[in-house]
């Protein structure tokens, strides 16, 4: 797994797409940004230790957002180590609730265990990792409690899914409201100002280009106000690779219910395309198909997308 120390002993851990990007500081007594999928876990530990990093001395893990793919490792980390997990104040109240519609983890039927949230942060906080001082920015919209991390010193932006290179993440307003997409523009403005060198996404490889980056995410996002289906469409591809990736391999015969079951399909579908679950479904996978991004094997489903 690729790791790149971005400021003294500040590790980038890139993974894939159902696993957040994650961030170690190496100490005796480790801090951690973010902490994968859970089921994923065993990567996540592996990873870590290869930074020569013991997590039962965890001190303090600070997540950007609640996400499963952000917060996945935070409940096994916390139980070894006793350690502190700030998120901001929206985020903390979702976990002090346990209110797993909020987090999505129901809503997309995505595996996600519940901690004890020990610290809450406002915009305009310090959060010191290690001797490197990280301003907190609060940036709602993909989601309600999203945050970034700025370090002013060496100009890094800590963006996890309010700012990726080429794309967007998914806009849930069935979840977030209708007004969702006007948050995620409010953030971009808010960010657009820092002076950055170097932006370190939630998913995706490190980048330089930020000014650029915002501008492409704007474009999409108006484009979503635009062209509202078009924000049902990207949820319905994003969420399908999702599913793939949290089941591993699903039999080609069940994979519709499946997606019957959840609330997000069902919603989104009657959200923008007026009900038509085996259509959408059949136009999404056979688009899929074609592509190469899921393939089939033994009777099954699955994807090329990494995980
Ligand atoms: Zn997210």
């Amino acid at each position: 797994m690729p790791h790149v120390e971005i400021l003294k002993d500040l590790y980038f851990v890139e993974r894939g797409y159902l696993n957040g990007n994650h961030f170690v500081y190496r100490s005796n007594a480790p801090i951690l940004i973010d902490t994968g999928y859970k089921a994923h876990f065993a990567e996540t530990e592996r990873a870590i230790a290869a930074l020569g990093v013991n997590l039962s001395r965890t001190r303090l893990i600070v997540n950007t957002h609640t996400h499963s793919d952000h917060i996945g490792g935070n409940k096994i980390i916390q139980d070894k180590s006793g350690c502190d997990i700030a998120l901001h104040q929206v985020g903390k109240h979702f976990i002090d609730t346990r209110d797993d519609w909020s987090t999505w983890w129901r809503y997309k039927r995505q595996e996600a265990d519940f901690f004890e949230c020990t610290l809450g942060l406002e915009d305009g906080d310090t959060v010191d990792i290690g001797p490197h001082e990280f301003r907190v920015i609060y940036t709602p919209g993909h989601a309600s409690d999203g945050i970034v991390l700025y370090n002013e010193k060496g100009k890094v932006l800590i963006s996890s899914d309010t700012l990726w290179e080429n794309d967007v993440a998914t806009v849930t307003v069935r979840i977030e409201g209708s007004t969702a997409p006007f948050r995620c523009l409010e953030s971009l403005e808010t960010i657009e100002s820092l002076d950055v060198k170097v932006v370190y996404p939630g998913h995706g490889a490190a980048f330089m280009d930020f000014k650029g980056a915002v501008s492409r995410a704007e474009k999409k996002i108006r484009g979503y106000l635009a062209q509202p289906e078009k924000t049902g469409q990207d949820l319905l591809k994003r969420i399908t690779v999702y599913t793939l990736l949290m089941h591993g391999e699903i039999p080609e015969d069940r994979l519709f219910d499946l997606f019957m079951e959840a609330h997000w399909f069902r919603e989104t579908v009657d959200l923008y395309f007026g009900g038509d679950y085996r259509g959408k479904f059949d136009e999404v996978l056979g688009s899929f198909l074609r592509r190469g991004i899921v393939k089939q094997r033994n009777g099954c489903f699955y994807t090329m997308v990494k995980p």
